[in-house]
């Protein structure tokens, strides 16, 4: 490759075909309420039994009547022949008449339009138009929303909160969703002490542990988190038996690279096996896949940054396609750079930015700061990544690509 100086590193996406061409869905499913399905993964169709709305309703508060009974650019008089409020099942209009309506309210047979209170006069016995109306003004047709019979959602939907109103609004209580996938999380490092303790000479906080946590909650996942584990062959191998025991996918934070206190892939390769390993990625370079005894295994690098962006970039599809999910790549947005990288870059480079409207109006990605796998600062400012495409450059004013964080963490 001709733009890369490191030809054994992979593409991100030749790395994500092959890994989620080797993704298997987990099959097991489960009912939940539909007030505790979202973020997760519909098991099967959900077909609607009722037409939404059930039947004509009134999208305002005003008068039914039937459209030929007015006439044409003319006030019309008509007799208030009932009065419908929303719950209520009307009675056929009789011919001639009007009918007191409200918004929501069901359109009685024979009326066909209506016209709203604040184009109307009236008094207890009858109402002037005062603006000739069109047929089927002001009606909300039924099934204008949901035809019965239809397939409202399809199986390996994610579900969001409309989709739960959706769902409630054709009567559906309870869903089938897969079951939540188990993933482990093993922190490695000997440097790692956990927060509320004090630092000792040598000592760093575990950060990873709770951004992989963040992550893997915001995607609906269950944790299963082995804690920290030393830098010994011995230790890595225990916790990784453990994990292949307890979960559907193992996901790591360091101990991946090439150094001497890196166990975590040549145990790897003990026990299962390492498909992938580096990708043309920054940052996030040493990442590994494989198995662990037959569990799928994702080896994140070990720096704070490199995580956080590994598995919202690489894992995130991967783990939502072994939870069954469809709709599992984000969709970039195109905008406009606010900086210039004049190099073409050797590996795809998730940067750190935040989008902003400038004062053209238009969306204007700035870099959030620092860009070192080590400084997980500026993914905190930061409300997405600006990509940095590999072998290419980024000049101001010109578009670029740019995924936000929220598409990234549901
Ligand atoms: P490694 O790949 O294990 O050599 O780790 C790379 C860098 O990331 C080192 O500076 C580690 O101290 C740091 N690091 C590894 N794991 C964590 C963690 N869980 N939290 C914070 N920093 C980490
Ligand atoms: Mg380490």
């Amino acid at each position: 490759m001709s733009c890369c100086d490191q030809p054994r590193l992979q593409p991100v996406e030749q790395a994500l075909e092959t890994l989620l061409n080797s993704a298997k869905a987990i099959v097991e499913t489960e009912m939940v309420p539909v007030t505790q399905a979202l973020g997760r993964v519909l098991a099967k169709d959900q077909l609607s039994t009722v037409d939404v709305p059930p039947a004509d309703n009134s999208a305002m508060d005003g008068f039914a009547f039937n459209a030929t009974d007015s006439t044409a650019n003319q006030q019309t008089t008509l007799p208030i022949s009932q009065r419908i409020p929303a719950g209520i099942a009307p009675q056929p209009l009789q011919p001639g008449t009007a009918a007191r309506i409200f918004t929501g309210a069901e359109v009685p047979i024979g009326a066909d339009t209506v016209v709203m209170q604040e184009n109307c006069e009236w008094a207890d016995d009858k109402v002037t138009v005062l603006l000739a109306p069109k047929a089927g003004d002001n009606v909300r047709p039924q099934g204008q929303d949901i035809k019965s019979g239809s397939v409202i959602m399809s199986h390996g939907h994610r579900i969001k909160p409309q989709d739960m109103g959706l769902l409630a609004s054709v009567g559906i209580a309870e869903i089938p969703v897969y079951r939540k996938l188990k993933v482990a999380i093993l922190s490695t490092g000997d440097e790692l002490i956990e927060p509320g303790t004090e630092l000792q000479p040598g000592q760093i906080y575990n950060s990873n542990r709770y951004t992989l946590t963040g992550q893997m909650d915001a995607l609906g996942f269950e944790t299963i988190d082995l804690g920290i584990v030393s830098d010994n062959f011995d230790a890595t191998e225990q916790a990784l038996r453990k994990a292949a025991k307890e979960a559907d996918c193992i996901v790591t934070s360091g101990g991946v690279s090439v150094g001497e206190e890196d166990y975590v892939k040549a145990c790897v390769e003990k026990l299962g096996g390492i498909d992938l390993w580096k990708l043309a990625i920054k940052p996030g370079k040493p990442l590994a896949f494989g198995n662990v005894l037959g569990t799928p295994f994702l080896g994140l690098p070990g720096n704070p940054a490199a995580v956080f962006v590994t598995c919202a970039i690489v894992a995130r599809p991967y783990l939502l396609k072994t939870q069954g999910a469809n709709d599992i790549l984000p969709t970039p947005i195109q905008v406009t750079a606010n900086f210039d990288r004049p190099k073409p870059a050797k590996r795809q480079e998730y940067l750190r930015a935040k989008l902003t409207l400038n004062e053209n109006g238009e969306a204007c990605a700035e870099l959030a700061g620092n860009q070192s796998s080590g400084v997980l600062s500026t993914a905190s400012v930061g409300n997405g990544f600006a990509i940095h495409p590999l072998g290419g450059t980024i000049k101001t004013g010109e578009p670029i690509l740019f995924l936000l964080f929220s598409d990234l963490l549901f």
